[in-house]
């Protein structure tokens, strides 16, 4: 595989950005590698600058849940920018996406846009310290919930494989009201809530872990989370920036028949633009300037350009397409699944939907500590054979591979046939 161009345009990157990017995960570095650098996308399929191919994974780490470059995106997007794409002033299309927002998760009664998941989170977290007039949160060891100061500890995906334990620049100060619990241990949260409930804000959490690689909830876990934080007043944030509008139109929630205080949305709500949401309970969310006292403000919030691409994706989003990417999904499990058994790799795959985590593991992985047990050395090995092989999956053994509904049979077909490959190597790693 020809890599020259990318290679190029990292090495003077390199000298314009920290590690040559503007996020830390798309540098490779836990594989061992550097970036290709991406011309265009179309459908399911990347293009890099060196003109070679991929059946893409990441999906800008979430958003492109219909593919790249939809037609109907651009229309919207396209018909939005000659009418002006920010005006700093209400416009039509903040209620259109709320309305289609509030259609499909009814328990966000209210909501308030911003341009970001970790404005969203962020908020949210203010917005809960406000109203309960309580400083603690919680949050699990290897959830992310964006780059915001309380919530940068055990954070898991980006830091995690930089091997970075906290961020230095977050006063301790801060990072002190931040607990922190293993996922899926809902007793251990149900002792701390006994004992701290009348300190804590909020309970924040990833429905389905996607930022650890996939998580998957054991069942009541979630509503246990809910009734122990109701029991002593404190709100339950379910940061659905990742599984929002991707595993069921209602989200996790819909899935496990939640009924939260408080949801922060990210990724597909704005359909490959910046875009992020917080909501729920009226009550609460009056409480958010100028209704309360609470401040929050963003220049951007609300954008009409980026409530055109949210729009679009939403509506394009109904029951066929969630049947789609299950069905999509189901087949790329089964297939990753044989073929690591007949190349002799241990492996867990865990898949919500359209999320799928290959673990190098022979253990189940079911939390933070369970994933850290995964072979580091053997994921780079699969992920350097697999892109060689034209399928890009996330550089990393804690992140979340997504489908799309532009993916094909044939594209499944090919990257299980591409795995058969890789797992045999990683084998010998
Ligand atoms: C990506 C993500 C965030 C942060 O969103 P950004 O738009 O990257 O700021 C927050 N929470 C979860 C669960 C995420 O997956």
């Amino acid at each position: 595989m020809k890599t020259d161009l990318s290679q190029k345009l990292f090495q003077k990157a390199l000298t314009l950005f920290p590690g040559g990017v503007n996020s830390p995960v798309r540098a490779f570095r836990s594989v061992g590698m550097t970036p290709l650098f991406i011309a265009r996308a179309k459908g399911s399929k990347i293009f890099d600058v060196d003109g070679n191919a991929f059946v893409d994974y990441v999906g800008s780490w979430g958003p492109a849940i219909l593919g790249h470059a939809n037609v109907e995106v651009i229309r919207e997007v396209d018909e939005q920018l000659k009418n002006g794409s920010s005006f700093g002033a209400p416009s039509p299309k903040e209620i259109q996406l709320a309305e289609l927002v509030r259609e499909r998760a009814p328990w966000i009664e209210k909501m308030r846009f911003v341009s970001s998941g970790t404005e969203a989170t962020t908020a949210a977290i203010r917005l809960a310290r406000g109203f309960t007039g309580r400083d603690d949160i919680l949050k699990f060891d290897g959830c992310y919930h964006g780059a915001g100061d309380p919530l940068l500890v055990k954070a898991g995906s980006g830091v995690e494989t930089l091997g970075l334990p906290d961020s230095p620049g977050v006063p301790a100060d801060v990072a002190r009201h931040t607990l922190t619990l293993p996922y899926n241990d809902l007793p251990a949260v149900q002792k701390l809530l006994a004992e701290r409930g009348p300190s804590l804000a909020a309970v924040i959490v990833e429905p389905v872990v996607g930022n650890m690689g996939v998580l998957i909830p054991r069942p009541g876990y979630l509503q246990g989370l809910l009734d122990a934080c109701r029991q002593q007043g404190t709100l339950l944030i379910i940061d659905e920036v990742m599984t929002g509008f991707r595993l069921a139109p209602g989200g996790a929630c819909e899935l496990h028949g939640l009924r939260p205080d408080l949801v922060t949305f990210g990724k597909v709500i704005g359909g490959g633009l910046p875009v992020g949401a917080f909501g729920g309970r009226p009550d609460v969310m009056d409480r958010i300037a100028p209704a309360g006292p609470v401040y929050q403000a963003g220049t951007l919030s609300g954008n009409p350009l980026a409530m055109a691409a949210g729009i679009a994706t939403l509506r394009q989003l109904g029951k066929a397409q969630y049947d789609r990417l299950e069905a999509l999904g189901s087949r790329l499990q089964a297939g990753l699944v044989e073929a690591a058994s007949a190349a002799g790799a241990k492996v867990q795959v865990n898949r919500v939907g359209s999320m799928i985590t290959v673990f190098f593991s022979s253990e189940p992985v079911f939390d933070a500590a369970s994933a850290r047990k995964a072979d580091t050395k053997k994921f780079a090995r699969y992920f350097k054979v697999m892109l060689e092989n034209g399928i890009y999956l996330p550089p990393s053994q804690f992140e979340a591979a997504f489908l799309s509904v532009s993916h094909t049979d044939e594209d499944v077909e090919v990257t299980v046939a591409a795995s058969r490959k890789a797992f045999a190597e990683a084998a010998l790693a």
